[in-house]
């Protein structure tokens, strides 16, 4: 794990504003709305602010809001064919969620070789954006100070670092993952694993200047100007491919309550009540921040008060919802703090939303057994209606498209 990065000079940054809360999410979305007719021409520029995407990842990240619930609002506000580019990269986030859902040994084999893997100076200097190429260490601040990157410049990031570079992809997602607010297993991971040329075979995405000179701004280029020349002579490398495992289908799993029922609030999914779990009649309810994994990934801190504010108010609207309080339990070892509640509430049962293959759910076997030490069920729920969608993620992102684009 890198240690914090060095921030350098970040004046003339400007902070995009990313929606953490439920109703912070639904603004962004209103702000949005307008807009998303032009998306599809407008999307691919890396302005100031970025106005001319949505910036609403970081809330389906935690799933403060759902994409069908973005997908409605687009679709009631336009014409279909105007916001087709729009829709397809909603999409995207699902597809890289139920391609990786169904091959969950692409998610260890990563983690697998990310463990051993030490930081060289090279790899320290480019994580602290000092790679000489300015824009990208523009990047690097943006990343550090703010949480986000424009699509355009985490591709162009990404593949500096593998093909320009030649670190390890691993460490790279990981970095991204440690201060991305809507860093997520399932995109990242599959993200850089793209760029790298290891999702499709024979196709590695390679940055170019004359993309750069494309698509930046060109005030926002003008004030970064040095090392422009290094990605002139810059070529793929070509990184062992390895099969990936056939997709596995995923089942839709039911809300069982016993007597005692708790439901436990976690930040892979914020809408409890919006879910298969709102017709439950818990005892209690837990929201969990888990500190002692969020340091174990060294997420920043600034991604950790993001995370903990999503939890609060994710934690206000579940109580809001059942009529009871929901305590958020600051952790350090998770499946402890989850044992500790179920034992003082006297739960038989607890019920709480499957968190997606990651770093969370990498935890689930170690709690669901130390739950049944205690003689408590754990009962991992997933929304069946994902269960049809993720399903769908069998090959390549456009066979899925056709196939959603008619049937949801
Ligand atoms: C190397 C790399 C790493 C990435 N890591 C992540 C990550 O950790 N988490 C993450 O959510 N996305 C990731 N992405 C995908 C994409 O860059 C972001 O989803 C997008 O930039 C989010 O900004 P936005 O909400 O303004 O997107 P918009 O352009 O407004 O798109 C709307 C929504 O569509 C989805 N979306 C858009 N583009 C993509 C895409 N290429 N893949 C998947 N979903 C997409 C997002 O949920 C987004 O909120 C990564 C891309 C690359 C190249």
């Amino acid at each position: 794990m890198p240690p914090p990065p060095r921030v350098g000079d970040v004046t003339g940054l400007v902070s995009a504003f990313l929606p953490a809360t439920r109703s912070e999410a639904l603004a962004r979305l209103e702000a949005f709305l307008p807009l998303a007719a032009d998306y599809g021409a407008a999307r691919n520029r890396v302005v100031a602010g970025h106005e001319n995407v949505s910036r609403l990842s970081p809330a389906t990240r935690t799933r403060v809001l759902l994409e069908q619930e973005i997908l409605a609002a687009v679709r009631a506000r336009h014409a279909p064919a105007s916001i087709e580019k729009f829709e397809q990269e909603v999409w995207w986030r699902l597809y890289w969620k139920g391609w990786l859902e169904q091959r969950p040994g692409i998610w260890t084999r990563y983690r697998e070789a990310l463990s051993p893997l030490r930081w060289s100076e090279r790899a320290r200097a480019v994580a602290a954006g000092e790679s000489g190429i300015a824009i990208l260490d523009h990047f690097t601040r943006e990343l550090i100070t703010t949480g986000y990157l424009h699509n355009h410049a985490r591709m162009w990031w990404a593949s500096w670092w593998i093909h320009g570079e030649g670190l390890p992809w691993q460490q790279g997602a990981h970095f991204f993952l440690q201060h991305l607010r809507d860093g997520d297993a399932a995109s990242n991971t599959l993200s850089w694993r793209w760029v790298a040329g290891l999702h499709t075979r024979g196709k590695a995405y390679l940055v170019r200047r004359s993309n750069l000179e494309r698509y930046v701004a060109p005030e926002l280029l003008a004030e970064h100007p040095a090392g422009l020349e290094k990605l002139e002579s810059i070529a793929i490398r070509d990184l062992p491919w390895e099969e990936p495992p056939a997709p596995r289908a995923l089942e839709p799993s039911d809300p069982q309550q016993g007597p005692r029922t708790g439901i436990w609030i976690h930040d892979e999914d914020l809408s409890v009540e919006r879910s298969p779990l709102s017709d439950l009649a818990p005892v209690a309810l837990l929201a969990t921040v888990p500190s002692g994994l969020w340091e174990c990934e060294a997420y920043s801190p600034g991604k950790c008060a993001f995370l903990k504010g999503a939890l609060a108010d994710g934690a206000a609207r579940a109580s809001e919802h059942f009529g009871l309080p929901c305590p958020t339990r600051d952790t350090p070892a998770l499946s402890e703090a989850l044992v500790a509640w179920a034992l003082e509430e006297r739960l038989d049962t607890v019920v709480t939303l499957s968190p997606f293959t990651g770093p969370l759910a990498d935890e689930i076997p170690k709690i669901g057994a130390a739950f049944a030490d205690r003689g408590v069920r754990l009962n991992l729920v997933r929304r069946p209606e994902e269960m049809v969608v993720m399903n769908r993620a069998t090959g390549g992102f456009f066979g899925f498209w056709e196939k959603v684009r008619e049937r949801g």
